[in-house]
């Protein structure tokens, strides 16, 4: 079909498309629900539920997103790998929300570049698995597979997938994205207030000290402007904020893919900025599928397995026409492998002139598992896959315009090492997190820091 609005998305929709063609294609990591008519009823409810996003947003940060393949911005993602249900609640957003734009004004001021921020929340629910089922003592159950499908605890009752979790879901979303959307129209962001930032529970924090006076000499160049033109500096009191999450459930996605009035295509409306995890990106594979015939930008995590020739293909279906904007791929390569695996990628992309966005996870390439039983990151193999990441790029003459990370604003220890040397033994006392660890408040400040050294390098 030709776009009508050409002028503003030259892209073509994909004839053979249709928001539940994916359901042709092997969709793995997808729950198998009990009961059909519940399943078909919870869709139905979705369905006609008002979206979480508008595609004016969307559209918005295509052109951020844009701004960032061509150096002039950068991505900073950030939030939890899944949020749960009953974490939805004031200070876990807003703390999080506090460690974002804390780490968004050290790299505003470090990079002298704006900063598009994007939180992995308000969506962020359903979770790929290594396996479909669990075995604890001797009991095999279904995996948990996050708080959208099922529910984490270790009984039958618990693990059973339900539909009506979809609707919570959509539920927990919308009342995290109102809350956030409320705190930044409130002022919550403002560069006037940097102490609206700060943590209650941080105590004496050497990284902490080095973050307020860089927001002290801010705040003396915001004034020293605010005199000499007499009045307020604008667009200093407030900030956008995208959301993202993993749209591994297509069942959910599907139900909240639309057409809007005067727009041409269709746009998954409940979230801006959909990401493929590395699981699911299959060439052939429904994910792919469903992703390449909506018009929001998107991600696709980028591993160690993928060859130059898959990615070409992969981007060849995800982004045909090389609309600006349009493709981030997420590079999660682990510290050990990155210097062997990433160049040929670079390459290949740099040579045949395609547009993507390149951001570098290097939380999920480095997890591993100690001797008493913890999933962790060791701050150490965090930092040294980032700094490979940037002289990669450097060598390979491409650009790292972003970073991926899991990180919480509550006082938690998931994390080893960093700035408090946070060893095994301190995983015990404030390890929350159902799947993934995060870093914590000082860990993403100095990822933030380090990524202002790397960059001036
Ligand atoms: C994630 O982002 O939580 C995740 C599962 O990542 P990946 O698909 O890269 O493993
Ligand atoms: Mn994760």
């Amino acid at each position: 079909m030709a776009n009508p609005d050409r002028s503003l998305h030259p892209v073509n929709l994909p004839a053979d498309w249709a928001p539940d063609s994916w359901r042709a294609r092997p969709a793995t990591q997808m729950p198998v629900y009990p009961d059909a008519a519940a399943l078909q009823e919870a869709l139905r409810e979705l369905r006609a539920l008002p979206p979480l996003v508008t595609s004016w947003e969307i559209i918005a940060l295509k052109q951020h997103l844009a701004d960032a393949q061509e150096g002039k911005r950068f991505l900073l993602q950030g939030g939890d790998c899944a949020e749960s249900f009953s974490e939805c609640n004031s200070d876990v957003i807003s703390n999080r929300l506090k460690v974002l734009l804390q780490m968004s004004l050290v790299l505003v001021h470090g990079l002298r570049l704006p900063v598009v921020r994007v939180g992995r929340f308000a969506g962020q629910y359903a979770k790929p698995r290594s396996t479909d089922d669990e075995t604890r003592e001797g009991v095999t159950l279904p995996s948990y597979r996050g708080d959208i499908v099922n529910a984490p605890g270790f009984t039958a009752a618990e693990r059973v997938p339900d539909p009506r979790r979809m609707i919570k879901a959509h539920a927990r979303s919308a009342m995290t994205m109102n809350f956030v959307r409320a705190l930044i129209d409130g002022g919550f962001a403002d560069l006037h207030h940097p102490e609206y930032w700060d943590l209650r529970w941080v105590g004496h924090s050497p990284l902490a000290d080095e973050y307020h006076r860089m927001v002290a000499s801010i705040g003396d160049a915001v004034r020293f402007m605010e005199t000499l033109s007499g009045s307020q500096v604008h667009n200093l009191n407030r900030v956008d904020f995208y959301t993202a999450h993993e749209a591994l459930l297509l069942p959910y996605e599907e139900a909240q893919t639309r057409q809007v009035p005067r727009q041409w295509g269709w746009f998954n409306l409940s979230t801006h900025f959909p990401w493929i995890g590395m699981r699911t990106a299959a060439l052939d594979g429904a994910h792919v599928e469903y992703f390449r015939g909506i018009r929001n930008p998107i991600a696709v995590k980028v591993g160690p397995s993928a060859t130059p020739d898959a990615l070409m293909k992969l981007i060849d279906v995800l982004n045909p026409e090389d609309e600006p904007g349009r493709l981030t791929l997420v590079h999660r390569m682990g510290a050990t492998q990155i210097g062997s695996k990433l160049p040929a990628l670079l390459d290949v992309v740099r040579r045949e002139g395609r547009r993507v966005l390149w951001v570098c996870d290097p939380m999920h390439g480095n997890t591993e598992s100690t001797a008493n039983g913890y999933k962790t990151r060791r701050f150490g193999n965090i930092r040294n896959e980032l700094e490979q990441a940037f002289e990669l790029h450097a060598v390979a003459g491409t650009r790292l315009g972003g970073v991926h990370l899991e990180l919480t604003g509550e006082d938690v220890t998931e994390c080893l090492g960093g700035a408090r040397e946070l060893t095994e033994s301190d995983l015990v006392r404030a390890y929350r997190s159902t799947v993934d660890p995060r870093l914590n408040y000082e860990q993403a400040l100095e990822t933030a820091m380090l990524i202002v050294r790397k960059q001036a390098q």
